[in-house]
């Protein structure tokens, strides 16, 4: 018999389409699959995230076996766990006298730098695969991005949709337009049929884990029970199912709405799945687009939903791989304040950061705008430093890997990238969180009130952003209007925002 090849298969590639293992041999080849505590630990990640992986690589490794693969699978409480992927490789490569190791391309640079060395230190031919499961590959990107002035998402999406043919009546868009976010912004009412996601029972193997996430990982961010999220790719396809059911329909119209008691809105809580493997993309976006077609789901929800999935998680990726690893350190304000403590604790008076912080810990989820407009937009308007904003995001969030947080905290909220990835700040007053949710009601600050003690604190923080960066944002065309009402103010107003800010700043820890 020739010798066997290792098949290592990461975290988030929870799938059997996987390209490694469409590339082995059931009788020859072993699986490795390894809980670390360097993965669990390089940023303190929510209790519920870690649990959520390991109970997903759990099941999918007893699926595997019922399938006809040798799966050896390394439990982070195994006495011998050398704690770190390159130590189990290593240690599993000889054990079982592998003559070679595959592994489909991780998706954190930091990951894919360390296998670089792999080969130098197990002796062994070490093949890193393309990861199949996104529509632009790294060369396809980087060939749209060719000396292009300035990426932006919309065209490259356009791209994406004749490649898919999603939504495509030949070469034209459905509906004549390729884009219906401006029908995406009304503000919500809460009722009481909201949908809610789809939850899950624990089983024996996710009882384990939460065990094993407890005792190891008690001192982390976040709650762990109640955890109802899907481990299996069965379960996953349920919730993709309860969403197109109940939430689809209304998923555009209410995309950037925001409740007190309605955490999940009309989104669909499917990222954490996705992006872990336990559903394709483009299979998930062929489903959704069935609905628009049998009359289901408006057209403004449907393509709101595709766009998300073919545009900006595509479009974010390339952007990574593209300007990785520098892109980390980018800093285009020279932004400095240390994270204020309330992003750990919640406590805070200010009634829509207490909102999503809370839901944070609570669920290891917070949608788009939220995270967005409420916990990155007052982020920037402080000054935060983007890298611990950065971190911050990538620990507590259930469906956080570098490869897409990143570019979503560091270009999107941050604008940290100077505008690679958008083409202005997204920033705002309290004007915006009271327009698109009912938080301004209960909360201790008046969000009228533009100056003083009981002002909404993101009323002059949001003057204080933008004449503090005057050198840079000026030139900006979508700003000349923002910075002309700004000029118009007399001395002794914009003194009086700018004072409000810089009191609020001072009592910041
Ligand atoms: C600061 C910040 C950090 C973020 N970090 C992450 C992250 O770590 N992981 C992550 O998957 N998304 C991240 N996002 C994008 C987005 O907020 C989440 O994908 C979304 O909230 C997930 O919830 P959902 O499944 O209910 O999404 P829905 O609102 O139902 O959207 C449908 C799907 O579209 C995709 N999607 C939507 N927006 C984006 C986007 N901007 N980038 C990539 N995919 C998108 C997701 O797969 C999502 O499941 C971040 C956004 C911001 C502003
Ligand atoms: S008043 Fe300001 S701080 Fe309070 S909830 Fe509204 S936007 Fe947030």
């Amino acid at each position: 018999m020739s010798q066997c090849r290792l098949v290592l298969i990461l975290g988030d590639q929870l799938t059997p389409a996987l390209s490694s293992l469409q590339a082995a041999d059931r009788q020859r080849d072993i699986l490795v699959m390894a809980e670390v505590v360097e993965e669990a630990t390089y940023v303190r990640h929510h209790k519920k995230k870690i649990a959520f992986l390991f109970s997903a690589m759990r099941h999918f490794a007893e699926h595997l076996r019922s399938d006809g693969w040798t799966v050896d699978y390394r439990t982070l409480d195994d006495t011998d766990n050398s704690g770190s992927l390159g130590g189990e490789i290593a240690r599993a490569a000889k054990q079982h006298d592998a003559a070679a190791v595959t592994v489909t391309e991780p998706g954190e640079w930091r990951l894919r730098d360390a296998m670089e060395g792999w080969l130098d230190a197990l002796g062994l031919p070490v093949d890193i695969l393309p990861d199949t499961r996104f529509i632009a590959s790294h060369d396809d990107f980087a060939d749209w991005a060719e000396g292009r002035k300035q990426l932006r998402m919309e065209f490259f999406y356009r791209e994406m949709r004749r490649k898919t043919g999603l939504l495509m009546e030949g070469d034209q868009p459905i509906g004549g337009k390729w884009n219906f976010d401006a029908e995406n912004r009304k503000p919500a009412k809460s009722d009481v049929f909201m949908p809610q996601p789809a939850g899950f029972k624990p089983d024996q193997i996710t009882k384990g884990v939460l065990k094993l996430v407890a005792e190891r990982f008690g001192d982390h961010f976040g709650d762990l029970e109640p955890f109802w999220f899907g481990v299996t790719a069965a379960q996953a396809e349920e919730a993709l199912e309860t969403f197109i059911e109940q939430a689809l329909p209304k998923f555009g119209d209410f995309q950037d709405a925001m409740l007190s008691d309605q955490r999940f809105l009309y989104h669909s809580i499917l990222s954490l799945y996705i992006n872990a493997g336990l559903l394709d993309p483009l299979a998930v976006c062929r489903r959704v687009e069935t609905e628009y077609h049998a009359g289901r789901a408006p057209l403004n929800a449907v393509e709101g939903f595709i766009r998300q999935i073919i545009g900006w998680r595509e479009f974010v990726r390339g952007i990574y791989w593209l300007k990785m690893p520098d892109y980390v350190g980018e800093n285009f304000f020279n932004a400095k304040r240390a994270l204020p403590d309330f992003y750990w604790t919640a406590e805070t008076d200010m009634a829509c950061l207490r909102a999503a912080i809370t839901q944070t810990k609570e669920e290891a989820y917070a949608h788009h705008i939220q995270r967005l407009m409420v916990t990155g937009n007052f982020a920037m308007l402080a000054g935060v430093d983007p890298k611990e904003v950065h971190e911050w995001y990538l620990m507590v969030y259930a469906d956080a890997y570098e490869w897409v947080e990143l570019p979503n905290t560091l270009g999107m909220s941050q604008f940290a990238d100077g505008g690679l990835l958008g083409s202005k700040p997204y920033a705002a007053s309290g004007n915006y969180i009271n327009k698109m949710s009912d938080y301004c009601h209960s909360c201790r600050y008046k969000v009228q009130q533009k100056t003083g003690e009981d002002a909404c604190p993101f009323n002059p923080l949001y003057w204080h952003f933008l004449e503090r960066n005057g050198d840079k944002l000026r030139g900006n065309p979508r700003l000349g209007q923002v910075y002309r009402t700004w000029d118009r103010m007399s001395d002794e107003k914009r003194a009086d925002y700018l004072d409000s800010a810089e009191r609020f700043l001072e009592k910041l820890i």
